[in-house]
């Protein structure tokens, strides 16, 4: 029998506000953050067919998807409350157009296959997760070269032509427009799935794994053991001693801001961060990327920053009151693309991690792989492109 202890997750471990001051627990009703912080009952299946651990966003779409997938027994075990962490603090924009811009064509298209699961997931619970359709401005402050003509779905737009697709904004030469992405409020989405992954228990802490002949078969926690079928691991990042891909931490600092008087037609992309409007007009903007730095808490300089970012943007914006600013840690790989396989060693685990800057956005499909993966037994193709052990280049191989 060997044992794994699980290393501490996220820096934020153990504080009371993983996400303090963030804007989304003012944007829902008392009954969503309830459901986000259901507790632990003492008849709590101790041998579910799969045991989820972590309750961000990509182990409740997980459990999600193993009910779809007719898995009777899923419980999800959380150490704090259900997207406490970067899940719940995230700016929550689902841009599946523009991820070929950043990501492997592999992996922009599982974005695509992510984006449809959610908004037919939406559809099917009658609008429970807050998604909003919005297009999505990238506004550059150089110009593109001449030519240059970008494939659909992305449009192209001078200067002449940035008047008339955001008239609030200054400062940007040119920009490229995707039309028909999305924003969901991360809290509601949480909810929504929570209600449909079977059985979640949140103050719970996973420990380590009792592993014999190659099967985990106990998982140690806070509150006594579990013995359960299969395990996915959803830890944002793995916990595990030594990962095959290197782990890292990128904190991110976001704002919110006091309705504004003017309406936003598209959400934006900047050199320095997103802003994207509320419903009720307010702002949230910011999206800071910090290599390394793992202290817990917004910093007021950087916050005051964003703000200053924001008001030359948006002039009209200027004088807003801040209202909300927070922080969180990304969970990132080395290479910058997450990770959804089997945990090495064993063949009744999984874990997914690592999914940086589009863990909402990619919460759906990676759900789906993993479930479609334990009860078929095979692996399906595009989980190829999530694999521990794809090359990652010499330069980024160190953590
Ligand atoms: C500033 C910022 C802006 C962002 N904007 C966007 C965006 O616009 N669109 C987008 O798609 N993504 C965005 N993201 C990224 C997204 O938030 C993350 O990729 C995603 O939330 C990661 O989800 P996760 O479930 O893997 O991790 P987490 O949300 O960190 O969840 C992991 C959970 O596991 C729990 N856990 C850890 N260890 C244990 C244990 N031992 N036992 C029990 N539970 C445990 C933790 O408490 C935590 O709740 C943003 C992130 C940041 C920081």
């Amino acid at each position: 029998m060997q044992t794994i202890d699980l290393v501490p997750a996220d820096p934020s471990a153990g504080s009371t506000a993983p996400v303090d001051g963030a804007i989304w627990p003012d944007t829902v009703e008392p009954s969503v953050l309830a459901a986000l912080d259901p507790g632990v009952s003492d008849a709590l299946d101790r041998a579910p067919d799969v045991l989820v651990i972590g309750g961000g966003m990509l182990g409740l779409a997980t459990a999600w998807q193993l009910r779809l997938a007719g898995v009777e027994r899923v419980v999800l075990i959380e150490r704090d409350r259900l997207a406490s962490h970067a899940s719940g603090g995230a700016g929550a924009l689902i841009t599946p157009g523009t991820r070929p811009w950043e990501d492997p064509p592999a992996v922009a298209a599982l974005a695509v296959e992510s984006a449809q699961l959610l908004y037919a997931f939406d559809a099917d619970c009658g609008g429970a997760t807050g998604l909003r359709s919005m297009d999505m401005l990238t506004a550059l402050p150089f110009d593109l070269p001449d030519g240059f003509d970008p494939a659909p779905p992305t449009e192209r737009i001078d200067a002449a032509g940035m008047a008339d697709v955001e008239p609030e904004l200054r400062g940007a030469v040119c920009g490229l427009l995707v039309r028909d992405q999305a924003h969901v409020n991360p809290l509601r989405y949480a909810a929504a799935l929570a209600a449909r992954g079977g059985t979640a228990a949140t103050g719970v802490s996973a420990r380590g794994f009792d592993v014999d002949a190659g099967r985990i078969v106990a998982v140690r926690t806070s509150h006594g053991d579990f013995t359960p079928g299969s395990v996915v691991l959803a830890t944002g990042r793995t916990g595990l001693p030594r990962p095959q891909i290197p782990e890292r931490w990128v904190k991110g600092h976001l704002i919110g801001t006091e309705p504004a008087p003017f309406r936003l037609r598209v959400g934006l992309s900047t050199p320095n961060g997103l802003v994207v409007q509320l419903a009720d007009g307010r702002l949230v903007t910011g999206g800071t990327r910090h290599e390394g730095d793992e202290s817990v808490g917004a910093d007021p300089v950087t916050t005051d920053e964003i703000a200053a970012h924001l008001a030359t943007l948006l002039p009209a914006a200027r004088g807003l009151r801040v209202t909300h600013r927070w922080s969180c840690f990304r969970p990132a790989t080395a290479d910058g693309v997450a990770v959804a396989d089997r945990v090495p060693g064993t063949d009744n685990a999984w874990c997914t991690a690592g999914h940086d800057a589009i863990g909402i956005l990619m919460a759906a499909v990676t759900g789906r792989i993993l479930a479609e993966w334990i009860v078929g037994g095979e692996r399906p193709d595009r989980a190829a492109a999530l694999a521990w052990d794809r090359p990652v280049p010499a330069d980024e191989a160190s953590e």
